[in-house]
């Protein structure tokens, strides 16, 4: 079986009300040629769901950077599951780096996050990756974090995406030869207890731009893409979307 090929774009803490322009460019770009895979996802701050989401004619999916692990209660500040899926997006990102680093989400809270998810009928986008004080450890590390996952799950509710912390943002990347082999051992790892493993889209982050996108999106173990700064730059991210056409 074939596998689902995604192009997941992260905005982070990036969104006024002016980036529905950067939105509707990448929609156009979908629409006018006529593209049906990849499957593109956009990530806005939770400000911009309802609008992006309303956008009409839109082929562009949407989903949040993160939820709460519980539906609703005295949280201040935090977003639920329910509420994401209240205002129409279909996907979230869980267990980010910068969420794992910056506010200490561990593999117990980010296993409850994504039961939530689940419960609330959005598909997760899961985030793993080691530090750069890591690589020599990666395995232990990325079977670690793959702990959150549930055991049973149809595998069109995850994805996966394997994002080297150090790779973020740096213009760092693994080798190819690298990526793929990892990408292969994050599957292997996986087949050990976890029934989706055989279908779930294994999707590559870290410093993915519209130069390095062709090689990285052509290797036999990547399914897609998780992309953030160049995903801000429309004409970057079509060319990003492009290899799969
Ligand atoms: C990310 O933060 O998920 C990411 C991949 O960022 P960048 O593409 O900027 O490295």
């Amino acid at each position: 079986m074939k596998r689902n090929n995604y192009v997941v774009a992260n905005w982070k803490m990036n969104g006024l009300t002016s980036f529905v322009k950067i939105f509707n460019a990448i929609n156009k770009h979908l629409v006018s040629k006529k593209l049906n895979n990849p499957n593109v996802i956009v990530c806005p701050p939770y400000t911009l769901i309802n609008t992006l989401v309303s956008s009409k004619k839109s082929k562009v999916m949407i989903g949040a950077q993160d939820t709460h692990e519980l539906d609703s209660g005295a949280y201040t500040g935090c977003v639920s599951s329910e509420m994401i899926n209240d205002l129409g997006a279909k996907y979230v990102i869980i267990g980010h780096s910068e969420r794992r680093q910056l506010f200490g989400e561990d593999v117990e809270l980010l296993s409850k996050k994504i039961l939530s998810a689940h419960k609330h009928g959005l598909k997760v986008i899961f985030c793993i990756g080691e530090l750069e004080s890591e690589i020599k450890n990666r395995k232990s590390i990325l079977m670690k974090q793959l702990k959150s996952l549930p055991k049973k799950l149809d595998h069109k509710k995850l994805i996966i995406a394997y994002e080297p912390v150090w790779a973020i943002g740096t213009g760092l990347t693994p080798t190819l030869l690298e990526i793929d082999s990892i990408h292969a051992s994050i599957r292997d790892i996986l087949k050990f207890n976890q029934s989706f493993a055989k279908n779930v889209s294994i999707l590559y982050g870290g410093s993915v731009n519209a130069e390095n996108a062709n090689n990285i999106l052509s290797l036999e173990n990547v399914d897609g893409a998780l992309v953030g700064g160049a995903s801000l730059k429309p004409r970057d991210f079509s060319k990003i979307i492009d290899y799969f056409s």
